[in-house]
């Protein structure tokens, strides 16, 4: 047990034991695949396949649109079937409803999959391991989605592999250890080579019995030689204890300060799921599928799926036996940082989890709000340690400056303040809109400075390629004046020779 806790938090209800019933399930993927160019926040892909044309399974599709000297990796996209590329069209996106992104569609005509080369990640460099990674993909399955091989590159002395699924419907990390342990102690070898880790920390929560007795067995199996070692940690179910840093606080009693990466403590964290698709990338397979968890009183026959990427959410759900009379509100994620969608004609990526559908007993948000009465229930929950009841005074406002000095980017959108809330106010998807508005005006900041430095240097090149030139010119200058004098001497020196002949002991004339 550890010897730390974060501060807020509650025990939640789990709901997973319906979807662990079964093993994890082939999805067949839908007839026609859209794959998104836009993965993580802030990273574009560009297309490498054009309309028209037939890619097999496994082949890239898209590739990070970095400019040069950009030192990130990103994570390149893959076609899960083979098929023909049907068209390139904007869609709106799965983890951002309300906007929309360029998405490849992809007419599926096969399943094969085609193997690319194994790596042997034992005798690589940490880059070129990372390199690796990046092309096949990898990028965050918890749910954030971020490359994988960027989060590698700054050396870390302690790895955590993140099994600690806190959301009260989501069993996808679950099934997956119980049936894929062996593989998920592998990935974790590999990127703890790619970090340079010195140990690697696995952490789980109580309620997940089976796949504590599966992990436990795998690592009790003959080990790799040259392993880095391997801890299990059996937490106590709270929630949001699979948030990076309540995890990191819980195993290493020290906090993330805010601004800062877990990296910067010497820490890295990563999920599960991304650790299982690390081994299959080493082993020739890039991403292309992901688990997913289908579930909730709205769904027939909850479960997880192995779903092809850019898998319809409608199709989805057919194949988890349709929706009950009693669906209500659809979800991506889970009840409490999950977000809603206004219908399932929506495509699955990378960090797509769960899809959860919900009845009106559970729907959080089925209540009319009420004035904040000021009962400080939401700041005793929440894990960020900030005051969500002063957050919210500051966003209604417009105050965004103050709400960013109380700490809104600190906020890690986990619900539990909506959840307690006798008001019923929406706190949490306010300070998610918010945040993204923060965010885009950073960003655009960064990236007219960005712009501004770019002008600047060009200018200042132009300058001293200006001055380089005049320096030539002058110098081709001296070099012409002194041939021209040399060549005058030279004349003149004949016209001596030639006005007193046989003076210098030449030929005379007869
Ligand atoms: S829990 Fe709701 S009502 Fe209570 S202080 Fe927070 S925002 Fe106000
Ligand atoms: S959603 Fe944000 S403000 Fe609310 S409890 Fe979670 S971290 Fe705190």
């Amino acid at each position: 047990m550890p010897a730390h806790r974060f501060h807020g938090g509650l025990q939640l209800e789990k709901h997973t034991t319906g979807v662990l019933a079964r093993p994890i399930q082939i999805a067949a993927p839908s007839v026609v695949l859209a794959l998104a160019l836009q993965q993580h926040r802030g990273l574009r892909l560009s297309a490498s396949v054009r309309v028209g044309e037939s890619v097999a399974a496994g082949q890239v599709l898209a590739r990070p649109d970095l400019d040069i000297g950009d030192p990130r990796w990103g994570a390149w996209l893959h076609a899960p079937c083979a098929g023909e590329v049907i068209g390139i069209e904007t869609r709106p996106l799965i983890q951002q409803p309300t906007q929309s992104g360029l998405h490849i569609l992809l007419r599926v005509d096969g399943i094969d999959s085609v193997q690319a080369a194994p790596f042997d990640w034992q005798n690589m460099t940490r880059e070129a391991v990372q390199a690796c990674l990046a092309r096949a993909g990898i990028s965050g399955l918890g749910g954030a989605n971020f490359p994988s091989a960027d989060k590698l590159r700054v050396a870390v002395e302690t790895l955590i592999l993140n099994g600690a699924e806190c959301e009260p419907w989501i069993g996808c990390d679950d099934g997956l250890l119980i049936e894929e342990s062996a593989d998920v102690l592998l990935g974790a070898q590999i990127l703890a080579r790619a970090c340079g880790a010195l140990r690697i920390d696995i952490a789980l929560e109580a309620h997940m019995t089976r796949a504590l007795a599966a992990l436990q067995a795998a690592l009790d199996e003959v080990p790799m030689p040259d392993a880095v070692p391997m801890r299990l940690h059996r937490l106590p179910s709270r929630y949001p204890q699979g948030g990076e840093r309540q995890l990191i606080e819980v195993l290493t009693g020290l906090q993330v300060p805010l601004g800062q990466h877990p990296s910067d403590i010497g820490v890295l964290v990563h999920n599960v799921g991304t650790a299982h698709a690390t081994a299959c990338a080493a082993q020739g397979r890039a991403l292309t599928h992901r688990i997913v968890t289908v579930t909730g009183p709205g769904v027939h026959a909850p479960g997880n799926f192995s779903v092809a990427l850019g898998t319809s959410v409608a199709d989805l759900v057919a194949q988890a036996g349709g929706y009950t009379a009693r669906a209500r509100r659809l979800l991506i994620g889970g009840p409490l940082m999950g977000i809603a969608l206004p219908h399932d004609d929506f495509a699955l990526q990378k960090g797509s989890n769960c899809v959860l559908v919900l009845d009106a007993v559970r729907d959080l948000v089925a209540e009319p709000s009420h004035a904040c009465i000021r009962c400080g229930d939401c700041a005793e929950v929440c894990p960020a340690r900030l005051s969500p009841q002063l957050l919210w005074q500051s966003t209604q406002s417009q105050r965004l400056d103050q709400a960013r000095e109380n700490g809104l980017m600190a906020c890690i959108e986990c619900g539990l303040c909506d959840l307690v809330c006798p008001s019923h106010i929406g706190l949490t998807q306010s300070f998610r809109e918010e945040k993204q508005a923060l965010w885009l005006a950073d960003h655009r900041a960064r990236q007219a400075d960005d712009a501004r430095q770019r002008f600047e240097q060009r200018a200042l090149r132009l300058q001293r390629e200006a001055a380089a030139l005049e320096a030539r010119r002058a110098s081709a200058g001296k070099e012409a004046l002194s041939a021209s004098v040399v060549a005058l001497a030279i004349a003149k020196a004949k016209a001596r020779r030639i006005a007193r002949p046989g003076e210098d002991g030449g030929e005379s004339a007869p």
